[in-house]
């Protein structure tokens, strides 16, 4: 940890820019290299040479996380979306009987660089750097290259937080990748499909991409594809060579139609026979709406992918059992009182939670937060509210391996009246401000009784644990630095001022 004591005689005030993440119509389906690998197309034509789990067999996967926020901290996904996120994966994944845990602790990155990243090199700088072994490694981040996710060869997968959410399926179209699924559209990349146009037997495409930075890593690539027909004839040779996704030819995001859950993009195979993509497969382009599922023959892949090439990311059995119930909030409730600074936030465990998500916001719906953290524990403290206002809270339970309960209700606290955040107290003390992120400067105001005195300096984790301590001389006003706090497990800190005239305190928490 870096902190440091100094003094200061002017504050500047900065207003970040708000900063906009892209949208997920704002970016590029899926920057995957193109091609078979060298897996695929071994297992392709002698399947019988390869381990198949049992076919009843639940495959248990390990997944390392790694969330990503700029340099100062900010703009990490919100922990809520990360779950709803897993909970989708585990239901994409239900049918093909493999399913996903989280391996603890999430792995917190504060890297701008890797935040926000326009190359795919950048990518592969941070997932060298960073990656788990024994686990499929994912990354969310703000931007991976203009993708809505990506998936190297031997590194892992990053997926866009605006691609992330309940009812996204990039986190699962990317995962089929590292499971060793092409897309099923293979050679139609950077091409626009022209229905007007004679549809060719072969295509070029180009595959140099990542070839040139992952050169021993990435398996022979193709530079030719044959163009796969309606009839199924050339299915083994064709394409994505499976032979349950029929020929698509849409290398773009496209929207199905609803009713047929088709492409409304009618296209002709080299034969001249009429056909629509199938918008169901998570390896295709449609849109998350028409996506619910992979084929028996992508199933097959994958489930030979983790019983060969990928066995060290499986464990043989589930290690935690579901999150079933949701937790009674104790207190505060029906608008009881707490303090402004450091209401206490309560509720009863649940049976298989491991953690929990607490929010507490003025807004019903939480869009702003004055809370939003995850804890071990059945408490949370929150720091300084706004005097006189009604707070609403709620607590999601989830361990692991399943995260799909919601939150509970909102319950409710009003603040105390009788003192307001942001003022002295009586003895003229003030510490603002208590919400902190990685990188904050700390402000006291000490008693004017304490003029002359030293000052020593405190701050302690929950349970007790010095992280920092300073002594300097006592000034009216003066600032602290406070750096590298650890964000997890907790965010919640204890700031404690000593003079000889007196003991003063503040609840600090990082969000
Ligand atoms: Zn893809």
């Amino acid at each position: 940890m870096r902190s440091s004591l100094f003094t200061v005689l002017f504050c500047t005030i900065s207003f970040a820019g708000i900063c906009q993440e892209p949208a997920k119509e704002e970016l590029y389906p899926c920057g995957a290299p193109a091609g078979v690998s060298d897996f695929m197309e071994k297992y392709q034509k002698n399947p019988w040479l390869y381990a198949q789990p049992e076919s009843g067999d639940t495959l248990w996967v390990a997944v390392q996380v790694h969330l990503l926020a700029k340099d100062s901290g900010a703009g990490r996904i919100p922990w809520d979306r990360l779950l709803a996120a897993f909970c989708r994966l585990n239901q994409d994944f239900a049918e093909s009987r493999i399913q996903f845990y989280m391996k603890e602790p999430w792995n917190l990155l504060n890297n701008t660089g890797w935040h926000t990243h326009s190359t795919i090199p950048q990518g592969i700088d941070m997932m060298m750097t960073n990656n788990a072994e024994g686990a499929l490694n994912a990354y969310f981040v703000s931007d991976p290259a203009g993708n809505c996710g990506y998936n190297l060869p031997y590194g892992g997968v990053a997926v866009a937080h605006g691609c992330a959410g309940p009812d996204d399926h990039t986190w699962a179209h990317e995962i089929g990748h590292a499971l060793n699924l092409p897309h099923p559209f293979i050679g139609w990349e950077g091409k626009t499909y022209n229905y007007n146009n004679p549809t060719p037997q072969v295509l070029a495409y180009d595959y140099t991409y990542f070839h040139d930075t992952l050169d021993t890593q990435v398996p022979a690539p193709l530079d030719t594809a044959l163009v796969e027909f309606v009839s199924g004839a050339n299915c083994t040779v064709a394409a994505d060579r499976i032979c349950d996704t029929k020929p698509d030819y849409l290398s773009y995001r496209w929207n199905c139609n609803p009713a047929t859950q088709m492409s409304s993009v009618k296209q002709k195979d080299p034969s001249d026979v009429d056909f629509y993509s199938d918008g169901t497969l998570f390896m295709s382009y449609a849109d998350d709406a028409c996506q619910n599922r992979f084929s028996a023959e992508q199933i097959s892949v994958m489930r030979a992918t983790l019983a060969n090439e990928k066995a060290d990311w499986v464990t043989p059995v589930m290690l935690q059992q579901p999150v079933t119930a949701l937790p009674a909030q104790v207190e505060p409730v029906m608008g009881q009182s707490q303090p402004v600074t450091g209401a206490r936030l309560i509720w009863k465990s649940v049976p298989n939670a491991t953690h929990y998500v607490v929010q507490a916001s003025r807004i019903p719906s939480f869009g702003y937060k004055e809370l939003d953290i995850v804890t071990a524990d059945t408490f949370a403290v929150c720091g300084s509210l706004t005097a006189n206002k009604t707070y609403y809270w709620r607590v999601k339970p989830f361990n692991y391996r399943h995260a799909c309960q919601p939150f509970t209700a909102a319950e409710t606290f009003f603040t105390n009246p009788s003192s307001r955040t942001g003022e002295p107290d009586a003895d003229g003390w003030r510490c603002f401000p208590s919400v902190i992120s990685d990188e904050s400067v700390i402000t006291l105001e000490t008693p004017p009784s304490w003029a002359g005195n030293g000052i020593r300096i405190c701050v302690f984790d929950m349970a007790g644990k010095p992280l920092f301590s300073g002594e300097t001389d006592c000034r009216e006003k003066m600032q602290i630095e406070i750096s590298g706090l650890p964000a997890w497990p907790g965010g919640t800190y204890q700031l404690i001022a000593v003079s000889e005239s007196g003991v003063k305190r503040q609840t600090l928490v990082k969000q």
